[in-house]
């Protein structure tokens, strides 16, 4: 009985060394004979560290993102840039709703001449108008961040069907607007849910 205790034991402390990596010999040989394969990349938390001995060698590495939540250290990364894209996009979307709503109010009804189109083009076309610099610079905003690659390219998708309001308002360039209108509302919109994944 006693011999099966003491198996038992060893066998626990066996496990418990194997378990964490570390052995003795491991430790008694110093940090130069350590396992390479047994480092712990630098992060913002700490440098580059032996998983042996904790010897740590370099400077601090980067956060795990640029833009959002760091798993590292928890804090929110390029915060202000970020709450600047999401209050440009909510913005755009509160001020083009109404003009966005009346030109397929238009459109859908079947009453609507071309007069009807026309008159509705004059006036939203300013609204639609006073936003693109907005829109443009949240392309600006959004740069290389990988974290923000999808919200810039359904913004870039916008920019593309930004409405142009047609030198002449003939039945077919009418058309055209206000389905570019359309588009670019949605793309807006479709730009601000995706703010939600960057968390
Ligand atoms: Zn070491
Ligand atoms: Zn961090």
């Amino acid at each position: 009985m006693k011999k099966l205790i003491i198996t038992g034991i060893l066998l626990c402390m066996t496990i418990a060394v194997v378990g964490c990596g570390n052995t003795a010999d491991d430790l008694q040989l110093g940090h130069s004979e350590h396992d390479m394969q047994l480092w712990y990349n630098a992060n913002c938390q700490a440098p580059r560290t032996c998983g042996i001995c904790g010897y740590t060698e370099g400077e601090l590495g980067d956060h795990s993102v640029k833009v959002g939540t760091c798993i590292h250290c928890n804090e929110f990364q390029n915060k202000d840039l970020f709450d600047e894209i999401k209050t440009d996009l909510t913005e755009l979307t509160n001020n083009l709703k109404a003009a966005n709503d009346l030109l397929q109010e238009k459109a859908n009804d079947p009453a609507s001449t071309e007069i009807v189109y026309a008159a509705a083009i004059e006036t939203v076309a300013p609204d639609f108008d006073k936003e693109k610099a907005k829109l443009e610079n949240i392309l600006v905003l959004c740069g290389e961040y990988e974290e923000l690659a999808d919200i810039k390219r359904d913004v870039e998708t916008a920019v593309t069907y930004f409405p142009v309001k047609p030198s002449e308002m003939t039945s077919q360039e009418n058309k055209t607007y206000i389905t570019n209108a359309n588009m670019c509302y949605m793309y807006i919109m479709e730009a601000l849910i995706k703010t939600q994944f960057v968390s």
